[in-house]
């Protein structure tokens, strides 16, 4: 974590439908000084995971130099989006790095996030996190996949999935975070500056980000009393013990990726577009601008306003400028479904699916129109996609959701039920996911893969199930 937020969670602003109004950063990051380091430990909040494919997409792709050089894998690392308006970021446990969304959305460039996340890496890589995965679950009581919550899959009005996963999320605590020593965080941040060497990534972006919290600290008076309270090192130190590694190497003066840069700033658009209350976000991106920026925050504003139309304007426009560009496609169909158009949503979010090389969010919006239709024709076709989908993204309920949906629709309630099983698994209700998993076994032909699949779901949560048991004894 960096900066004065790093042992001090915030309050979790859990965005409901009706606007509220969002206090700036600075004056968050006071609140937290002020109030919220007191009760670290009382602090239990609820915390949602954004996924959106172009911001995942982005985040992989400028996180995999760093991750590289930091002796990890890709592959393996994880970059989680935190629905929080605070500018923090953590690890908890495992390889993931948590980033809050108001992280991105308050960073200038998207050279300073890849700051913050060399120093998270530097965690990681630290061994700092002694909670392992299971650790963590445990302290939380809960999954992080159960907290998974799509951007696509909240706004296209999730139903019983969506309500499911946003009470299950809400028991989460991820509140806990752990705090470093000092000594750590000395460590962690020549290690974040080893990494941005080693990957050719400018450290402008990490010290840059480095003073804006110093900034914050010194206009709110963070003094060194209460930096000894949050046994946390002041961000002039840090800064300055990082600045020499950083401007020594021949990656300092490189000029900025403009490929990230800009998809960077497409994902600040849209995450305004979409977290920011309505009015807030119409006024930082008014009619007057007519940039693709302020297209794609209007359309996700009007869109979660209530206005259909303008928005579908919007997602006009952004079309009309890039017809292929699979995220452009993806937020009109995703208007048209929403606006109760599935048959007019259909075109824009096969396009979408199939520019994006069948990226599993989309394709599940895409599954959901397919079904939406109502239309028996379709059905086929949404099991296809939706199967492919729950393939390749292990984290998405919603697709399962989807998924049993069509089989039910289909007359495969064995099938169905093994859907509401896997849902239920990756959500934690073992409960269901044993139930579920029972009535499935008993109508897939045996030893077929969803038959042994069915099997294993079965055994596995009725194991957990007892081990629950065990526990409240
Ligand atoms: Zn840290």
């Amino acid at each position: 974590m960096l900066g004065p937020a790093h042992a001090c969670p915030l309050p979790i602003v859990f965005r409901a439908a009706a606007p509220v109004t969002r206090r700036p950063l600075a004056l968050r990051l006071v609140a937290m000084a002020a109030l919220a380091c007191a009760f670290t430990a009382q602090t239990a909040q609820a915390q949602s995971i954004l996924r959106d494919a172009e911001t995942e997409s982005l985040l992989n792709d400028m996180t995999a130099p760093l991750i590289t050089a930091a002796g990890l894998r890709p592959s393996d690392v994880k970059v989680v989006l935190v629905n929080d308006d605070s500018i923090n970021a953590f690890v908890a446990g495992g390889q993931i790095v948590y980033v809050h969304s108001g992280t991105l959305q308050a960073a200038k460039t998207a050279n300073e996030v890849q700051g913050v996340i060399a120093h998270e890496l530097g965690h990681i890589t630290g061994g700092h996190v002694s909670l392992s995965g299971r650790g963590f679950q445990e302290a939380t009581g809960i999954s992080i996949l159960s907290m998974v919550l799509g951007l696509a899959a909240m706004a296209a009005g999730a139903g019983e999935a969506g309500a499911g996963v946003l009470a299950a999320g809400q028991q989460a605590a991820i509140g806990k975070y752990l705090a470093f020593s000092r000594q750590q965080e000395a460590s962690t941040d020549a290690a974040g500056a080893k990494y941005l060497n080693a990957a050719g990534i400018s450290g402008k972006g990490y010290v840059n980000f480095f003073k804006t919290m110093q900034q914050l600290e010194y206009r709110y008076g963070i003094t060194r009393k209460v930096e000894f309270m949050l046994d946390h090192p002041v961000s002039s130190e840090r800064v300055a013990a990082i600045s020499e590694t950083l401007e020594s190497s021949p990656a300092w003066n490189k000029p900025l990726n403009q490929d990230w840069e800009e998809r960077f700033k497409r994902v600040q658009a849209k995450l305004d577009g979409y977290l920011l209350p309505p009015a807030q976000a119409l006024q930082k991106y008014p009619e007057t601008m007519q940039t693709s920026y302020a297209h794609y925050a209007r359309a996700y504003a009007y869109h979660r306003g209530g206005y259909p139309q303008k928005a579908e304007a919007e997602a006009d426009a952004l079309v009309a400028s890039k017809p292929t560009d699979p995220y452009f496609l993806e937020i009109k169909g995703q208007i048209l479904l929403e606006a109760g158009k599935p048959q007019e949503a259909l075109g824009p979010l096969r396009a979408a699916t199939d520019g994006s090389r069948n990226n599993p969010l989309i394709a599940t919006t895409f599954g959901h129109a397919l079904i939406a239709t109502e239309d028996k024709a379709n059905y086929d076709e949404a099991k296809r996609v939706l199967r492919t989908a729950v393939a390749r993204d292990d984290q998405n309920p919603f697709a399962w959701y989807q998924l049993g949906t069509v089989y039910e629709r289909t007359g495969d309630p064995a099938r169905a039920a093994l859907a509401t099983a896997e849902r239920a698994s990756m959500t934690g209700d073992h409960r269901t996911a044993a139930v579920s998993a029972r009535y499935a076994l008993a109508g897939i032909p045996k030893n077929t893969p969803d038959w042994i699949r069915a099997q294993d779901i079965a055994m596995t949560s009725g194991n957990s199930l007892d081990n629950d048991k065990k526990k409240r004894k």
